[in-house]
């Protein structure tokens, strides 16, 4: 069976010190989390703070982005060997912001998901439609468009190496969450189409919902059949729900 996975993705969020307390407060709880494994994706800078205080535990860490070069002249850009370097074990890749303010195309997702498989991390790949796509019915293409950017290329064999995170736009950070029903049904769609191609990593990946899941939302999501865990945005920069999320998974 799939392990449920509980990331925090802090996003552009706080400071060294707003760092270690709440990486401090999640070691202080994870041990009451019985099931789901934990991980954490600060901001670059906070990477190996991070590292020294959770060296040794049970908690991975991971970043929120990586370059699609693997070393030299790329001014501004963090490689997949320098993540690794840190103790990272994944790599967010293709979040909806990257997508929307740092107009990142399928073509320079899929580089950044080889970049990191070649390193030895495990890309997290975002997916998800914006409302406008999902007013127009064309959720399942946009997700599949996603998707096939890897799925297509580097193929199946390579999407069980990672981990998916369908990630509704019109959910994140607006306090909407995707209904269990609406949620449910993407991940089966996504799940089918790896299926279709390899029905053992269909099996094995894991699809994690992202979009204002909370500690009161949590359990019903992630009770779904096809949704092995979360990416968190806003809840994951206080221990205590980013725990209680944790211990519902
Ligand atoms: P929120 O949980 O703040 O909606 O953010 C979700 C997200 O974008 C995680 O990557």
């Amino acid at each position: 069976m799939r392990q449920p996975l509980v990331a925090g993705n802090w996003k552009m969020n706080g400071s060294k010190a707003d760092a270690a307390d709440l990486v401090n407060g999640i070691k202080a709880g994870a041990a009451k989390v019985q099931k789901a494994e934990i991980a954490v994706c600060p901001p670059f800078p906070y990477l190996q703070l991070i590292e020294g205080l959770l060296a040794g535990s049970n908690i991975r860490w991971g970043s929120q982005d990586v370059s699609n070069e693997s070393d030299g002249a790329f001014t501004g850009q963090v490689s997949a060997r320098m993540l690794k370097d840190f103790g990272c074990t994944y790599a967010i890749i293709g979040h909806s912001e990257r997508r929307m303010f740092n107009a990142e195309s399928d073509a320079l997702i899929a580089k950044k998901y080889d970049q990191a498989l070649a390193a030895g991390l495990t890309p997290v790949l975002c997916v998800g439609e914006s409302l406008e796509e999902r007013e127009h019915g064309k959720t399942e293409e946009v997700v599949a468009r996603h998707l096939d950017a890897v799925l297509e290329g580097a193929g199946a064999k390579a999407i069980g190496l990672g981990v998916i995170a369908y990630e509704p736009v019109w959910a994140i950070g607006t306090g909407v969450t995707a209904t269990p029903e609406q949620a449910q049904e993407v991940h089966a769609f996504l799940r089918q189409r790896i299926a279709a191609k390899s029905q053992a990593e269909a099996e094995a990946v894991r699809i994690l919902y992202g979009g204002s899941m909370k500690p009161g939302n949590a359990m019903e999501l992630i009770g779904q059949a096809d949704i092995d865990g979360g990416l968190i945005g806003g809840a994951a920069l206080k221990s205590s729900d980013f725990l209680a999320i944790c211990a519902a998974a």
